[in-house]
This record gives structure tokens, C-alpha cells and sequence, in this order.
């Protein structure tokens, strides 16, 4: 009984990994639809820009405008 249970235990853990890739990204969050994009570091105003472009375009025209503020 107890040999049969440790087999059980070891046969599991190898075949789980998560993708690193995807895990390591950093994320930044839609301030309209509080969706987190994951983004490549330097590159958060592309990915949120695209994604407002695509989900919210009536928005982006805020966004832009507040940009050319800075
Ligand atoms: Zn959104």
C-alpha cells in the first residue's frame, strides 16, 4: 500500500511546467475594461495603445490627447 502511493507521487510533477514566456511578461491593466495585457518591458504605451484602438476607439482619442500634453 504505502510503495504503491509514493510510485503515484513521483510520476506527476515533471510533465507540469508553465510557459515561461508568457508568465515572465509584465502586465498592465485597461483602465475601461480592466483587462490585463501583458506587454514586453519598454514597449506598455504600444500594447495598450493597440488594444484601444482595437476594443475601445472611441477612447483612444482621449488618450492621445492626453499624451501630447506631457
Ligand atoms: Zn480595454
Amino acid at each position: 500500500m504505502l510503495i504503491a502511493r509514493y510510485q503515484k507521487q513521483m510520476s506527476t510533477p515533471a510533465t507540469r511546467r508553465y510557459p515561461v514566456t508568457v508568465t515572465r511578461l509584465p502586465v498592465t491593466r485597461c483602465q475601461i475594461c480592466k483587462r490585463t495585457l501583458a506587454y514586453r518591458p519598454g514597449e506598455a504605451n504600444t500594447v495598450l495603445t493597440e488594444h484601444y484602438r482595437r476594443t475601445h476607439p472611441e477612447a483612444l482619442g482621449l488618450i492621445a490627447e492626453a499624451e501630447t500634453e506631457e
